[in-house]
């Protein structure tokens, strides 16, 4: 039963989706929104030509217009590494994952930009819904500057965002609010660069989980400063999907968890078992802590008291 004090009311349960054929699952769950639309979708075996401006506006509407109250982020092209595109990233690196990725890839190449930003502001034309942008794979501020510019370049007057994927992102997220309107932490990624493992090798996968307190400190960081700026600071990566994580990254200040549709009864319902103050109980017991194992531990001792 909710309480009208619960975690619930904090932080809005959006969907993690990755194209328009997953807009109907998410509505049907409830999701008050996007909160990460990879648009990958719209260029991984389509050839070796980006989509045009129109093919990709036609897109992103059909996704705006089913959520005519709710907010709706896209995210721009993160191509490279686990999403290669042999038009935009090099085919010769040895690190694809340290790389010309993400925004890297599109910065090399401002025409796709361009194109997928001027597609998103058409898209958006005479819908009541409330769109937002973000880029992934930012490093520092020079990045989320340069993004906002080729945002303003191309006419979206929209909030922009970026993503916490780079710990030095993490470290200096004051810096990247002078820039951008909101943070996004993309901790599948975080998690990568704050362990050295990549999040395709399974030999390596024990550093990808997201209860690592070392990434409970990243996410703190980047939440305690959106938090002194006044601006957003969300999860989209798999950790919001974790419905005992999901109250433990509310208690640490995220203003909103995107997730598979799927996952979002399950949060929605432990958000709804517990209070604020005890979710932030239950952050400060698993950051405590060394290491994952103990850090849901301790979370799980604080929450499941009645
Ligand atoms: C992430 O890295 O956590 C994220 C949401 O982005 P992707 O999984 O698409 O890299
Ligand atoms: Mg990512």
């Amino acid at each position: 039963m909710r309480t009208g004090y619960d975690a619930c009311d904090r932080v809005p349960l959006l969907a993690n989706i990755a194209g328009p054929g997953e807009v109907a699952a998410a509505v049907a769950a409830g999701a008050e929104g996007v909160g990460l639309f990879r648009t990958e979708f719209l260029f991984l075996g389509g050839g070796d030509r980006p989509p045009s401006e129109e093919e990709q506006a036609a897109a992103y509407r059909e996704v705006l217009a089913a959520f005519p109250e709710g907010r709706v982020v896209v995210r721009v092209l993160d191509a490279g590494a686990d999403k290669p595109l042999p038009f935009l990233t090099p085919g010769d690196e040895p690190n694809p994952a340290l790389g010309v990725r993400g925004l890297r890839a599109l910065l090399a190449h401002p025409g796709v930009l361009d194109t997928q930003l001027g597609a998103r502001a058409r898209a958006a034309e005479g819908l009541p819904v409330s769109l937002a942008v973000m880029a992934p794979m930012v490093a520092d501020r020079a990045d989320a500057r340069a993004f906002a510019d080729a945002c303003r370049a191309a006419g979206l007057h929209v909030p922009s965002g970026v993503m916490v994927e780079i710990p030095a992102a993490a470290l200096r997220a004051r810096a990247l609010l002078r820039e951008a309107a909101f943070l996004s932490l993309g901790t599948n990624d975080l998690a990568q660069y704050a362990f050295a493992a990549d999040r395709q090798v399974g030999a390596v996968a024990r550093y990808q989980d997201p209860w690592q307190p070392a990434l409970l400190d990243l996410v703190a960081l980047a939440a305690e400063a959106a938090g002194a700026e006044g601006k957003g600071c969300g999860v989209c990566g798999e950790a919001a999907a974790d419905p005992l994580l999901a109250c433990v990254l509310t208690g640490l200040g995220v203003t909103s968890l995107s997730m598979g549709a799927a996952a979002i009864p399950a949060v929605r319902a432990a958000l709804a078992r517990h209070t604020l103050a005890r979710c932030e109980r239950a952050a400060a017991a698993a950051r405590a802590t060394d290491d994952a194992e103990q850090a849901r531990t301790a979370a799980h001792g604080i929450l499941s008291d009645p």
